[in-house]
C-alpha cells in the first residue's frame, strides 16, 4: 500500500504542472475553482484508504456522470435498447461536437461520452417527473459512494442550464431525428442537476472501486451493478473516457478513468482499487492536467497500466 508520505510527494510533484491549465469557465460557476487545487484519494477493497491534498473539497461530476447513468441506463432499459439509440465508438472530436451527427447514418451520437450521446442516455433514465428521475439516478449515486448526503450543487446547474445552448442544439438535433423523444427543456434540467452532483475524492474513489470490483461494494459484499454492465462501463472508461485524449491516457497511464470539465478525474484500477482526483486546471482537451500528470506518475510507479 502506498503511504501518505509518498502520495503527498506525488500531489506536489504533480503540481507543477497546474499552472499551464485553466479552469473551464464555459460553465460560469466552474470557472470559481482555484486552479492550484489538486487532491487524490485511493480506497483499497478492504475499506482502508490513503489520500492527500484538499481531499474534502467538493467539485462536480459533470461527465464523470456520464458513466454512471449509462449503468443505470442499461439496468433499466438493457443493451439492446440502449445500443440501437447510442454507439460504441471512439472519437476524434470534442467532447461538445456536433459535426459527427449530421453525417452518421442513423443520426445516433458515436457513444455514450460524448455529449450527444450523453443526453441521449440522460433521456433514457426511467421515471414519470424529471424530480423522481433525477432521484433515482441521486439515490444511485448515494448507494455507490455509500454516502447518503450527496447532493447536487444548485448555482452550478443553473449556472450551466442557463449557458447551454450548444448542448440544447445537440439535443434538438437529435429530436429531429427520433432519437430524443422528450421535452428538451425538461431534459436540459435533469442533464444539468445530473452534472452538478457534488462530491469529495473520497466518495469517487469508492465509486471507483465499485467499476474496480466488477460492480461489487467489496465491504457489503453487494452487487450494485451486474458485472456485464461494469464490464462495458470500464471498456467505455478506457476507449473514451479521457475525451479525445483517450488514446494517448490508455498509452501513457493505462487505467479506465473518466474525467469531467470541473476536474474530477475517477480511476477504476480492474481488482485493485478505486482512485478519486480533483484538479480543476484543465488541459486544451477538458483533462485535469495536474491529475493526469498524477495518474501518470502512479501507474509508472507501481505499473498500474491494465495493458
Ligand atoms: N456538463 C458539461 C457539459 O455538458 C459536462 C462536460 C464535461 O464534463 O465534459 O458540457
Amino acid at each position: 500500500m502506498l503511504s501518505s508520505e509518498e502520495l503527498k510527494r506525488f500531489v506536489n510533484e504533480a503540481k507543477k504542472v497546474a499552472k499551464d491549465g485553466e479552469v473551464a469557465t464555459y460553465i460560469p460557476e466552474l470557472g470559481k475553482a482555484n486552479p492550484n487545487d489538486l487532491a487524490i484519494a485511493i480506497y483499497y477493497p478492504d475499506g482502508s484508504f490513503v489520500s492527500a491534498g484538499e481531499v474534502h473539497k467538493k467539485f462536480t461530476l459533470q461527465s464523470i456522470s456520464k458513466v454512471i447513468s449509462l449503468a443505470l441506463v442499461l439496468m433499466d432499459r438493457g443493451y439492446d435498447y440502449v445500443f440501437e439509440r447510442v454507439g460504441m465508438e471512439p472519437t476524434g472530436d470534442p467532447f461538445n461536437s456536433i459535426a459527427k451527427l449530421e453525417t452518421m447514418v442513423p443520426a445516433k451520437p458515436l457513444n455514450p461520452m460524448i455529449n450527444a450521446g450523453a443526453l441521449v442516455v440522460t433521456s433514457m433514465i426511467k421515471g414519470d417527473t424529471v424530480e423522481e428521475r433525477f432521484q433515482r439516478l441521486l439515490n444511485f449515486i448515494k448507494e455507490l459512494s455509500d454516502d447518503d448526503t450527496v447532493e447536487f450543487n444548485e448555482s452550478v446547474a443553473q449556472s450551466e442550464f442557463e449557458t447551454a445552448h450548444l448542448n440544447r442544439a445537440l439535443c434538438y438535433f437529435l429530436k429531429q431525428h427520433s432519437i430524443i423523444t422528450e421535452d428538451i427543456e425538461q431534459l436540459m434540467d435533469l442533464y444539468t442537476k445530473q452534472c452538478a452532483i457534488e462530491m469529495n475524492c473520497l466518495d469517487l474513489a469508492k465509486i471507483g472501486l465499485v467499476f474496480a470490483m466488477d460492480g461489487v461494494n467489496p465491504l457489503t459484499g453487494k452487487q450494485i451493478i451486474p458485472r456485464e454492465i461494469a464490464r462495458i462501463c470500464k471498456t467505455f472508461m478506457v476507449t473514451c473516457g479521457m475525451y479525445n485524449a483517450s488514446g494517448e491516457f490508455a498509452i501513457k497511464v493505462g487505467i479506465p478513468a473518466k474525467s469531467g470539465v470541473a476536474g474530477g478525474i475517477m480511476g477504476a484500477v480492474p481488482g485493485k482499487y478505486g482512485i478519486g482526483i480533483f484538479g480543476p486546471a484543465l488541459d486544451d482537451k477538458g483533462n485535469s492536467i495536474a491529475g493526469i500528470k498524477l495518474l501518470h506518475l502512479l501507474s509508472k510507479n507501481y505499473k498500474l497500466s491494465i495493458f
